[in-house]
């Protein structure tokens, strides 16, 4: 227990996806005016520094935010007309598309996550990376709370001094509490209206019945409510289970869903040429919404296509999207 920390992890494909729908998410939810609580039952540090020596030693933020945030994912290739006087192969080749690129404005759902980001690191670069509760902060309004709970005794800590340097008062609650066990009390809110976003570590595999108790339980106390559970997609029951379970669980409940994934490599674990075994890395994760707002779907439709294209690492990238209810 406890050895997971997002550090190493910030600003990867898996955190792409997750905020990037957070963020949609989130605006819809905010074009009420009535107080909205957002709950995140797994907050981790809040705040993370991509040149540091965590992101550094995992180097995973390079295949997820890094590419997105370089110049050449938004360029256009170069026009045959532009292109200098090659050779009819070596032209057509500067005129290809090069891979990891796409020759279309980005889709407004990716432009909004890049914003936020961008927002975080005022002079320019991509030093800063903003955890979950930095990101649903930087959008809520002064009447809106934030519930934040995390147990790792050091993230705990950062996450608190982060937090502290906000000033925002009683408007965020860090609580040093299991969030499976207690998140559920802030359901309904005074205001019902509440975003739960669920996003564990799974380092444990009963973390993965511990997501559909939450949920479950939730649901039963504030059935109106958004829930949203991030998952990976790796070669585990459980978690092949996992979105199964909490769809079959919203259509019992009579509430509509949305479940999007997004794959960037091959989960097959390669041989070296000495005869190594060597580990992909995470090849895949999901959302999963539970009363998503209804214009998410038409949002993450053309943002997966290019999220898809912007960070694959083979060919064995994709996306879905599905929703029912
Ligand atoms: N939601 C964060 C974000 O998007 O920036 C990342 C969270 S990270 C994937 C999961 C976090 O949950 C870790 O920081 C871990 O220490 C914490 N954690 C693990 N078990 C927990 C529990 N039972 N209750 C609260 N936090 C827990």
């Amino acid at each position: 227990m406890f050895s997971y920390r997002h550090a190493f992890h910030a600003g990867n494909h898996a955190d792409v996806l997750k905020h990037t729908v957070l963020i949609a998410t989130l605006a819809h939810l905010l074009e009420k005016e009535a107080a909205l609580t957002v709950v995140d039952t797994h907050a981790g540090a809040g705040l993370y520094r991509l040149d540091g020596d965590y992101a550094g030693t995992s180097g995973e933020a390079a295949d997820g935010i890094l590419r997105l945030l370089a110049p050449k994912t938004t360029q256009k290739p170069a026009a045959m007309s532009d292109a200098p006087d090659l050779p009819a192969q070596g032209r057509a080749r500067k005129a290809a598309k090069p891979a990891g690129t796409i020759d279309a404005p980005l889709a407004p759902a990716i432009q909004g996550y890049l914003d936020l980001v961008r927002a975080f690191n005022p002079n320019g670069g991509s030093r800063v990376y903003p955890g979950s509760p930095f990101i649903v902060h930087h959008m809520l309004r002064d009447h809106d709370k934030l519930k934040l709970f995390e147990l790792h005794p050091t993230d705990a800590r950062t996450l608190d001094a982060n937090i502290a340097q906000l000033e925002a008062g009683r408007q965020i609650a860090v609580l040093r509490e299991d969030g499976f066990g207690s998140a559920t009390k802030f359901m309904p809110p005074p205001s019902r209206r509440a975003l739960m976003l669920c996003d564990p570590s799974y380092e444990m595999k009963t973390d993965y019945g511990r997501v559909l108790d939450l949920i479950g339980e939730s649901l039963k106390r504030f059935a109106t409510g958004t829930y949203a559970v991030w998952y990976p997609i790796i070669p585990r029951p459980e978690a092949h289970d996992l979105p199964r379970r909490l769809k079959t669980m919203a259509t019992k409940a009579g509430k509509s869903w949305l479940h999007a994934t997004l794959t960037v490599k091959s989960s097959k674990v390669l041989t070296t040429p000495t005869g190594d075994q060597k580990r992909p890395g995470l090849p895949a994760s999901g959302m999963f919404l539970i009363n998503p707002p209804y214009t998410l779907k038409g949002q993450l439709q053309p943002a997966l296509e290019q999220l898809k294209t912007l960070l694959a690492q083979d060919r064995n990238a994709g996306f879905t999207l599905d929703s029912g209810g």
